[in-house]
């Protein structure tokens, strides 16, 4: 080995001596001891390749400085925060519906301590672990009673167990969908134990199809939102109250799997119309099955509403066990639920953005635009509620548009600040999205922007 090379090696310092260091006591302060010298390890490590490879020994201050990036950049949460620049409210692989203060704040409070998950306070003995939410779900949606799992998919795979297994389910061609993450119709009735009997064609199913099907096996007539696709042209398909009929005839049960499951007149929003949770039992569903956190906006779940005697089933069946709920969950579904009830669709976060006009677009556009310079300027979009609750149904949405060149570089910098910025890039611009933006986040936005992009000087 080269005598400089070896004369290097000696001179790198012990761990202890660097603990030693003022810096390191800073270092202490924030991180166990453990963590510190595994940090400061490592470090030696790094340097001593380094040295082999004929580089220069660093000071101890620099050795400290490069453990305390490592330990700070370890600190990092993985799951951390993101403002919503794609133009998709609900967009799944963001965490689908952000919620509002109130149903944050309940989260936090039921998370610190005890609370009576399963216990009733006023007997002080066991309780129900969704006492809270069952009531507020029967009086919105005026099903006779509920029942909640942790997401919609496990929601189907419990009904289609319980109601279902050992026998078969007709459902029409044009409802066979998957949604995504593998999410595939035939499957979870194949996993319910049930068998699929499909019936019509992808284009157009009528009564006499489900009829005809019918045999002594049969239990269910299944309906499913198409959720992430549209078949337009020459349709028909079978609304829930002619099921209903049918199924009350032939001694079956209509399950209807609504996905998004709106509680809301959408066209309150100024929307186009969707079939509520309360449209479709009034409708004679025995019952609905929709997510918490799609357009109910609430954390994610799987609702289950309908008759007493069907949900009784569901309630019973083992599996309710394996897909049920946390505490942390209820308490955003419960605060979720009161929102509806109390203050209206216009207090819970995804609705409200649902219903902006481009004039709140416009103006939050303008605001982002003059705190980043002139290589923002203002575009129309088209933005989609997504989450497969209204396949395309656009909402005319405004962006600003990074006119910066490059802009696969600028928008992987834009994802690694922090909060990270999500957005999307169209005709070699990055556009910023604003109708999944909050007038809140705009500050913590442009200057996420402003720290990949420097303004030009003055
Ligand atoms: C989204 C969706 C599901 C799955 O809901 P998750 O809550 O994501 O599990 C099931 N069925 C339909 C029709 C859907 O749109």
């Amino acid at each position: 080995m080269d005598g400089m090379i070896a004369g290097r090696l000696r001179a790198l310092p012990q761990v202890q001596r660097l603990l030693e260091r003022p810096e390191a006591l800073t270092l202490t302060g924030r991180f166990s001891r453990d963590a510190v010298v595994a940090s400061l390890r490592a470090v030696l490590g790094e340097v001593r390749a380094e040295l082999l490879h004929g580089a220069a020994l660093p000071d101890d201050a620099e050795m400290l400085r490069r453990a305390a990036a490592a330990l700070g950049a370890n600190s990092r949460p993985g799951l951390r925060r993101v403002i919503n620049a794609t133009g998709i409210i609900l967009h799944t692989n963001l965490g689908r519906a952000p919620m509002a203060d109130e149903v944050a704040d309940a989260v936090a409070a039921v998370a610190r301590g005890y609370c009576n998950l399963e216990y009733d306070l006023d007997t002080g003995s066991r309780g129900s672990r969704t006492q809270a939410v069952e009531p507020l779900l029967r009086e919105l949606t005026g099903a006779e009673a509920a029942v909640v799992t942790n997401n919609c998919a496990a929601a189907m795979l419990l009904a289609l167990s319980a109601l279902a297994g050992g026998g078969e389910v007709i459902v029409s061609r044009g409802e066979l969908v998957e949604i995504g993450g593998g999410f595939r119709v035939p499957d979870v009735i194949q996993q319910g134990g049930a068998r699929l009997v499909e019936v019509g064609t992808t284009n157009k199913t009528r009564l006499a199809d489900y009829r005809a099907a019918i045999g002594p096996h049969t239990k269910v007539l299944l309906k499913i939102h198409q959720s992430n696709f549209r078949i337009v042209g020459f349709t028909e398909a079978v609304e829930v109250a002619a099921l209903a009929e049918l199924a009350r005839e032939t001694g079956l049960l209509v399950i209807d799997d609504l996905g998004s499951g709106t509680l809301t007149d959408l066209r309150r929003l100024g929307r186009p119309p969707e079939a509520t949770v309360q449209d479709s039992l009034a409708a004679g569903a025995d019952v609905v099955a929709f997510s918490g956190d799609k357009l109910m906006g609430g954390p994610q779940a799987g609702l289950l509403a309908g008759r007493a005697a069907s949900i009784d089933r569901l309630r019973r069946h083992p599996l309710l066990r394996a897909l049920r709920l946390d505490k942390l969950s209820l308490a955003a579904l419960e605060a979720t639920l009161r929102l509806h009830r109390d203050q209206g669709w216009e207090a819970v976060p995804v609705l409200g953005a649902m219903a902006q006009t481009e004039a709140t677009l416009t103006a939050r556009a303008e605001r982002l635009a003059a705190m980043l310079g002139p290589f923002a300027g203002l575009r129309r979009t088209t933005g989609f509620s997504g989450g497969g609750s209204l396949p395309g149904e656009a909402i005319p949405s405004v962006a600003v548009a990074l006119a910066t060149g490059i802009p696969d570089r600028l928008a992987a910098s834009l994802r690694a600040q922090h909060p990270a910025v999500v957005g999307r890039i169209h005709d070699g611009d990055v556009l910023l999205d604003m109708l999944a933006v909050a007038d809140a986040e705009l500050a913590d936005l442009a200057a996420a922007v402003l720290a990949c992009v420097p303004p030009p000087p003055m």
